[in-house]
């Protein structure tokens, strides 16, 4: 099996699991305990909490473990906007952009439907961009947060992320960035992107399902979601997931291992050679399928994601038929998958709705080689051609 779909989940990696079973097992204490268990797994907890921060360029304090990148979302979006409603009552709008992931724009839509506030939805270009212009327009004095994702998952675009936050906190404004697909990719380091806010998720990096973290920066104030005992700061009560702290912290020092030149939180060395193949993937599919179309910016997205739409053919036949090859990808995110709605993704960048049903997604870690692309490129081909063949017989 060629497994192209790891922008929706990536399997544990060995030195994670290595790093994190001490603490599923012997070392198995609450960090809050007072005795020497307990004791153990809070320096294990500061410990990933300082290799996190690490990554992010950031300190400490500022990391908040989540149970994931929809619970840090969550946090980020609820959290800022609403600690900022209480300070200042006309503080009650929202802005995000058209291409959020729902962890986001769900959100968003909360705040509008629980508490009143208006959400501002930032249009992309057909790219899937945010344009510092689109951004000016929606800005005003009401606006509690933006949130504009770092790198889309259904189609990889970047967003110049460093500038559109340098716009909003010329403002004042805070601006949360969701960094989940970025993370194992792109630099990220906190300080030069200029963010208040970003979250990651460990199940894209080689740790498990259900860890995450939503930096925080300083003082930047934040209603707490999940109350309780306190932990995390206040920020996020219950009992911390230890282990999966550890996993993250590893994942995340990992994906940056190899390249100490590299920007803090870059792939560097890997992601320049994943992208290398990227691009042969994407030429070989081009040229090898007529009509094929690549979704998302040609330049500006991530090293592990190439997208096509296949006009004349169904997303979901073309990935079933590429599921008998031996070829296992998404016909879109993993979230939508399942619901034959377009991508809101790609209607967003103008793309036409028969044509958004005909999208498929590939995704690579960095174990990729080019044999095993150019080994799914011939069955893409064959694919399509046979889908197509179908419809019109
Ligand atoms: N944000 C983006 C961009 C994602 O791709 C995902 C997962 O697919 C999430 C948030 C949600 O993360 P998690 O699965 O850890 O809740």
């Amino acid at each position: 099996m060629i497994f192209l779909d790891a922008a929706a989940t990536t399997p544990v990696r060995r030195e994670v699991l290595e790093a994190m079973w001490p603490y599923l097992t012997g070392e198995f204490g609450n960090p809050s305990s007072h005795h020497g268990l307990g004791e153990a797994a809070a320096m294990a907890l500061a410990g990933a909490r300082n290799a996190t921060a690490k990554a992010l360029g950031c300190r400490a304090g500022e990391v908040v473990f989540t149970s994931g990148g929809t619970e840090a979302d969550n946090l980020a979006v609820k959290g800022i906007a609403l600690a900022r409603r209480a300070v200042d009552r006309h503080l009650d709008r929202v802005a995000i952009s058209a291409v959020e992931h729902p962890a986001v724009e769900e959100s968003a839509r909360y705040l509008e439907r629980v508490h009143g506030f208006a959400v501002d939805v930032i249009p992309v270009d057909r790219y899937g961009q945010v344009t510092e212009e689109a951004l000016a327009e929606v800005l005003g004095p009401r606006t509690a947060l933006v949130s504009i994702m770092y790198a889309n998952n259904e189609v990889g675009t970047v967003q110049p992320v460093a500038r559109l936050a340098a716009q909003a906190r010329a403002l004042g404004i805070p601006f949360h960035t969701d960094a989940v697909q970025a993370a194992g990719w792109l630099p990220l380091d906190t300080c030069t992107l200029g963010v208040d806010a970003l979250s990651i998720s460990g199940h894209k990096l080689g740790a498990p399902k259900g860890s995450g973290a939503l930096f925080v920066r300083g003082r930047t104030r934040i209603e707490p979601l999940v109350h309780g005992g306190g932990q995390e700061r206040g920020r996020r009560s219950g009992t911390e997931n230890v282990a999966g702290a550890v996993a993250l912290a590893t994942a995340l020092t990992l994906a940056r291992a190899g390249d100490t030149s590299a920007p803090v939180g870059s792939a560097g060395e890997s992601a320049g050679r994943v992208a290398a193949l990227r691009d042969g993937f994407i030429a070989e599919v081009l040229a090898g399928v007529a009509g094929a179309v690549l979704t998302g910016h040609p330049t500006e997205r991530l090293p592990s994601v190439a997208s096509f739409c296949f006009p004349g053919t169904s997303g979901e036949s073309v990935l079933l038929e590429l599921e008998r090859q031996g070829v296992v990808c998404s016909s879109g995110s993993a979230c939508a998958a399942g619901s034959d709605a377009p991508s809101p993704v790609l209607l967003a960048m103008g793309i036409e709705p028969e044509v958004a049903q005909t999208a498929v997604r590939f995704s690579f870690d960095s174990t990729i080689t080019a044999e095993q692309l150019q080994e799914a490129a011939a069955a893409v081909r064959t694919a399509v051609a046979s889908v197509r063949a179908l419809a019109t017989s």
